[in-house]
């Protein structure tokens, strides 16, 4: 089976296009919860265990009962908070308070207290504006990578629409083509008189198109120019009237092994026929090209100047496919011609590819 590779890629183009989405997702969203992380763990909690300091001092301040409890978890609490990371200059102001903490146990006066509890008041007031910062930081950022998430899906979706669009037509395109072709010349202006196939003019116009066609819908196709072997020897011995019989079971011959949809098969003039198949193997020719060998035999059409002694055929052929679909009809005619002689060099009865 020929793979047609545009078809192939658009699942492709899917399924890359939605890996792509989740990794944006996922990598916007694990910045969005480090944002978060931040905002819980670099601001709450400390704000938390400030809270805590502060109401053990107010506990000493009016009732010294529980001194030596309160005064634990203050230094223990404080331990976290001052143990967090801090800029340059919040250090400074963190490394005052904590000596001022230290040394309110030894001085243990009211005023000492009252006198640490604003600091640690300032220092809630300070972590609070800082964290609504971070919060505002968030919600201005959400809303960007929201927008740049919209943006890419947008992106995403038009190009995934225009591949599929140019694809759809262009396959269309081809197919039109082919479509046009075979309509548009379903004439007598196209018919062998002798033979009933197509003629040499017609063979010109579908040889244009050959290259055109296969290239776009990536197709190997091919030419195959046949040669009836010594045929004026044929005429010779059994008259002109015997031989237009054999072209015309040789005719005959080909249009019935090669009666497929993008099958053509000509008379190319004199005993020459020439054979276009759209979109072929090269392993499915061959076996094409052998059944006609067999079937040419089959008829017995006797020739005694042939060395079988009937009637035998010459190929050559020539593939149309990504090495010579820049080639024009003549020179692909050509190369054929020139697979056909060594078909005959090399004692006839044979296709060369
Ligand atoms: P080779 O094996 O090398 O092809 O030898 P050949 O004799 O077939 O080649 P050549 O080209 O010398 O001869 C072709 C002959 O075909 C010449 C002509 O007598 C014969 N021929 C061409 N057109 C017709 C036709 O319409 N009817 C008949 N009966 N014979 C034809
Ligand atoms: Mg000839
Ligand atoms: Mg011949």
């Amino acid at each position: 089976m020929k793979i047609n590779y545009k078809l192939l890629a658009l699942p492709i183009l899917v399924l890359i296009s939605l890996v792509y989405i989740s990794f944006l997702f996922s990598s916007e969203i694990d910045r969005l919860k480090k944002q978060i992380d931040n905002i819980y763990f670099g601001n709450f909690i400390p704000v938390h265990r400030l809270h805590i300091i502060k109401e053990e001092y107010k506990n000493i301040l009016f009732d010294q009962k529980n001194f030596d409890s309160s005064r634990k978890s203050i230094l223990l609490n404080w331990e976290f908070y001052n143990s967090q990371y801090k800029s340059k200059n919040e250090r400074e102001v963190v490394n005052k308070i904590n000596n001022h903490i230290k040394r309110s146990f030894t001085k243990n006066t009211n005023d000492y207290y009252k006198y640490i509890l604003t600091q640690v008041d300032l220092l809630i007031q300070y972590e609070v504006s800082s964290a609504s910062i971070q919060r505002k930081k968030f919600l201005q950022r959400y809303e960007e990578v929201s927008d740049y998430l919209l943006y890419n899906q947008i992106f995403i979706i038009v190009s995934i629409a225009v591949f599929i669009l140019f694809t759809v037509i262009t396959t269309m395109k081809s197919h039109n083509k082919l479509e046009y072709l075979v309509n548009k010349y379903k004439s007598d202006s196209i018919t062998d008189g002798l033979t009933g196939l197509y003629n040499r003019k017609y063979f010109d116009t579908i040889m244009d198109e050959t290259t055109a066609i296969s290239r776009d819908n990536e197709w190997q196709s091919v030419f195959v120019m046949i040669d009836i072997d010594f045929f004026k020897q044929f005429n010779d011995t059994y008259g002109h009237d015997a031989g237009d019989i054999a072209l015309k079971a040789v005719a005959q011959t080909l249009d019935t092994l090669f009666d497929k949809e993008y099958d053509y098969v000509f008379r190319l003039g004199g005993e020459e026929f020439g054979i276009i198949v759209f979109n072929i193997t090269q392993e499915t020719l061959e076996k094409r090209l052998q059944q006609l060998q067999q079937a040419i035999a089959s008829k017995k059409v006797v020739h005694r100047a042939s060395k079988t002694g009937y009637l035998t055929l010459s190929m050559g052929v020539v593939l149309i496919n990504q090495s010579t679909y820049n080639l024009t009809r003549t020179q692909l005619y050509k190369i054929a011609d020139q697979k056909l002689y060594i078909s005959k060099e090399n004692g006839r009865d044979q296709y060369t590819l």
